[in-house]
């Protein structure tokens, strides 16, 4: 008789990014309390402090898993203008040496190699040592969809859609508009990225199971599809796992209680009356778009928190570094004249970085204006929270589109996009008809989250989709592929 291991353990790789660590760090969470398995976690970073500070609970993460920040790798010498894509791919190729060196040593031998997005070049390393592999796809099901139907996308149609901006018709996915597709549509030019891309969806379609950060309920169709071979099943027939929502508890996980002024200063304000802004853990706006913002807020009468970080031309992440001048009341000097003083009632505006899990669960939070990164909308999906749908650049063109048009969960500024300002009038306008009572598109959003959110929850519960899915994935890490 086969002898099942009590401990089974497993590694998991987490590219550079808090979008990628936070969610690589709770699916091993999982792993860990649900299953009890060892689990190392690998994490390739330039700047591991920076991650570790802004992690609330990171400490109780430290209880439960073995994560190992790699040396940070050098990556002075990339050549300038490569896409964010290139340069991450680089970085994760450098990363390789020493990742192999470390599993190597770790006793037990891990069972399985599960590596996020990026992680592809390190699936080699799994074949090596005889290791299952898996891909955690830390975003949706369309994502995963684009992903592996890139590399056969037909060349007609690919410079049709680049260069005629035609939309893309993926099976099981809405036709993509060129807008709401990657910001790979920014850089038709870019040879490496393209074949970065591709080699992504290649390598993604080999391995032995893809996990989702989504669930059953939420995406059918385009699930039925991956799974279907005469649809996108013939270019790759590898299990599909759906095993999210995956986000943050909002209760800490261990010890450690998040204390913040921005909880006190909403315990102080009425149910369902905030609007909560920030566009990710490092995506800012141009400086005159930032103006225009706060001019949006501030003629919305609306009350907010808003997490704001300096401008950075030309890119779309701020600089944790900038140190600008203030005005008297305090107010940074890329925000407008006397700012501060002017919403001190209504508005709190928080520098650089927020609780956001708990920011969102907090009952006085009652929209959220977001980049649309996928933590970030699984956050406000699970708290029930209503989305006004601001994307910047990676795959969010496509989360906006997904949410506002396909899912009615969330309103769309359609004005946004590269090199537009959209002016104080328009945002004010969006703020207003999500966040007024009787707007009737607020009580739509409204209505349409919280199914999602009971949907979720479901997914998750014993016996549930995402609950079955994680199952399996452990009985084939515990006793291999049957
Ligand atoms: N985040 C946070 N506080 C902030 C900004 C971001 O806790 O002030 C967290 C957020 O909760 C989410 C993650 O950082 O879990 C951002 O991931 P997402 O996929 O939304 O966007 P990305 O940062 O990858 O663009």
């Amino acid at each position: 008789m086969e002898v099942v291991p009590t401990k089974t353990r497993i590694a998991i790789l987490a590219s550079p990014g808090m979008g990628h660590l936070i969610p690589v760090l709770e699916l091993g969470r999982c792993f860990a309390v649900h299953h009890r398995f060892l689990v190392t976690i690998f994490v390739v970073t330039t700047d591991p402090s920076t991650a570790q500070s802004q992690l609330p609970h990171y400490s109780s993460y430290q209880d439960l898993l073995d994560i190992v920040f790699l040396p940070p790798v050098d990556v002075s010498d990339l050549a300038t203008g490569l896409s964010i894509l290139s340069q991450l791919v680089l970085l994760m190729r450098r990363a390789m040496p020493i990742l192999r060196t470390e599993i190597a040593a770790l006793k037990p031998r891990p069972s399985a190699l599960v590596v996020d997005l990026f992680g592809n070049e390190a699936l080699e390393i799994a074949d090596d040592f005889g290791m299952l592999k898996y891909v955690f796809n830390t975003t949706n099901a369309w994502f995963l969809a684009l992903t592996l139907y890139y590399p056969h996308h037909d060349e007609a149609d690919k410079h049709d859609h680049v260069y005629l901006h035609k939309p893309l018709n993926i099976p099981g996915c809405a036709p993509l508009e060129y807008e709401g597709t990657l910001d790979l549509n920014l850089r038709p030019d870019d040879r490496l990225l393209h074949e970065d891309y591709a080699k992504m969806g290649l390598d993604m379609a080999k391995v032995d199971g893809i996990l989702l950060n989504s669930w059953e309920g939420l995406e059918p169709k385009t699930l039925k599809a991956l799974r279907d071979p005469n649809s996108m099943g013939r270019f790759s027939s590898v299990p599909i796992h759906p095993v999210g929502p995956l986000v943050r508890p909002v209760k800490p996980v261990g010890n450690s209680v998040c204390q913040s002024k921005v909880l006190d200063w909403l315990d102080l304000q009425p149910a369902g009356s905030v609007l909560y802004v920030s566009f990710g853990s490092g995506g800012t706006l141009p400086a005159d778009q930032l103006a225009e913002l706060a001019w949006g807020l501030e003629l919305s009468q609306q009350r907010f928190v808003w997490v704001v970080r300096p401008p950075s031309e030309g890119s779309a992440f701020g600089s944790f570094f900038r140190q600008g001048k203030r005005t008297e009341d305090g107010t940074p000097d890329y925000l407008p004249d006397g700012f501060l003083s002017r919403t001190r009632e209504v508005g709190l505006v928080v520098e650089m970085w927020a609780p956001q899990t708990q920011v969102l669960a907090h009952e006085s939070v009652g929209g959220f204006l977001s980049h649309c990164g996928w933590n970030s909308t699984l956050e406000s999906l699970v708290s029930g929270v209503p989305m006004i749908c601001w994307p910047l650049y990676a795959e969010q063109g496509m989360n906006a589109a997904m949410l506002s048009d396909h899912l009615g969960m969330a309103a769309r500024l359609r004005e946004a996009g590269p090199g537009v300002v959209v002016g104080r009038e328009v945002i004010e306008k969006m703020i207003r008809r999500v966040m007024e009572k009787d707007e009737e598109h607020g009580k739509l959003v409204k209505a349409k989250v919280k199914e999602l959110k009971r949907s979720a929850e479901a997914a998750l519960a014993k016996g549930g989709s995402s609950h079955g899915s994680l199952e399996q994935v452990a009985k084939e890490c515990k006793t291999g592929l049957t």
